[in-house]
């Protein structure tokens, strides 16, 4: 039997690198060599104590562990993490920030692909640039499209305010990370003060973020992913948090395939305080090298099946492309 993980080491958002992962990967396989899969918090404390830091290739070992664990008792991981499949569950597609006119074209084009719900990435300054892009795209899409905004730490503390103001009357779902994710003081008054919900992103890697988060009012919402938490196990932490909290939270992608998303999908059907669903990143690669694992219908909604496990494998046609690296 085995498990399979994914992990996307973003240099700009973990300080992590492909080559940096790739090493400590081989240590982190050889401290779990005759270990017990199934002992998953123990191997999170493991790889914990080995290095700060470096969530992505935690996250990619801790996915494989669930997978495993769940694959022994011949269970689909949802069952395995205590969830059901009843929650419906429909992706977002997302309108990267580009020229107000190239903007309203995408998300056209997404509606016309039946997308019913968008995530508009803005977090230019001035604002008032970004409150134009969210004019237009509301007046060419119309009412009945959901819209959710993400500011990627963009914008300061007065830019925020004064576009979070403009844009009330745009009906936005909410926003992510408005300011700087460190910037605590700022994300209080914010968050008291916007007409529009505000969600921590880059604001919460993990459960001890959500902690602090949440104990500050320094967010409405959170927006968990797996690249962030270092997996699964922190991630229900998170949750948890948060269902504590009785707040809402969102899942994410950080452009995994469709392996790492089908593995967040799982833990998505465990939670019912996770109602909001950004599960696009699959959308955005060039080819799709999993077999396998979570599909899309025609409205985008997002569907899993009872396989053991998480269910998604990669193509081994694909992976033949690649270097192996073996750890005995
Ligand atoms: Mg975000």
């Amino acid at each position: 039997m085995y498990g399979v993980g994914e992990c996307c080491p973003y240099r700009s958002i973990h300080g992590e690198t492909q080559a940096g992962t790739i090493a400590f990967a081989k240590d982190l396989a050889a401290a779990l060599i005759g270990e017990d899969p199934a002992d998953i918090r123990k191997h999170v404390h493991t790889m914990n104590r080995m290095i700060v830091g470096n969530a992505s290739v935690k996250c990619a070992f801790d996915m494989a562990l669930y997978d495993l664990a769940a694959k022994e008792l011949d269970m689909p991981l949802y069952r395995f993490l205590n969830g059901n499949t009843q929650k419906e569950i429909i992706t977002d597609n997302t309108v990267s920030l580009l020229d107000e006119d190239k903007m309203v074209e995408k998300a056209l084009k997404f509606v016309g692909q039946g997308f019913s719900i968008l995530k508009i990435k803005l977090g230019e300054r001035p604002s008032v640039k970004d409150v134009r892009r969210v004019a237009a795209i509301r007046k060419a899409v119309g009412d009945d499209i959901v819209m959710r905004i993400d500011a990627n730490q963009g914008w300061n503390y007065l830019e925020a305010r004064k576009a979070l103001n403009d844009m009330a009357d745009f009906n936005i779902e909410h926003c992510e990370e408005p300011i700087h994710a460190d910037n605590l003081p700022d994300q209080i008054r914010i968050t008291a003060e916007s007409p529009i919900p505000i969600m921590a992103d880059e604001a919460v890697f993990n459960h001890n973020d959500a902690l602090r988060i949440i104990s500050s009012n320094a967010a409405d919402l959170i927006n968990i992913k797996l690249g962030k938490s270092g997996g699964i196990c922190n991630a229900m932490k998170i949750a948890s948090i948060a269902e504590a909290a009785d707040m809402y939270c969102q899942v994410g992608s950080f452009s995994e395939s469709r392996l790492g998303i089908t593995a967040l999908v799982h833990f998505d059907l465990a939670w019912s305080n996770i109602i909001y669903h950004d599960l696009d990143s699959p959308l955005m690669l060039s080819e799709d090298p999993v077999i396998g694992g979570m599909k899309y219908d025609d409205k985008w909604r997002v569907t899993i099946d009872d396989t053991p496990g998480h269910g998604a494998d990669f193509d081994p046609v694909f992976l033949k492309r690649f270097d192996c690296a073996v750890v005995e």
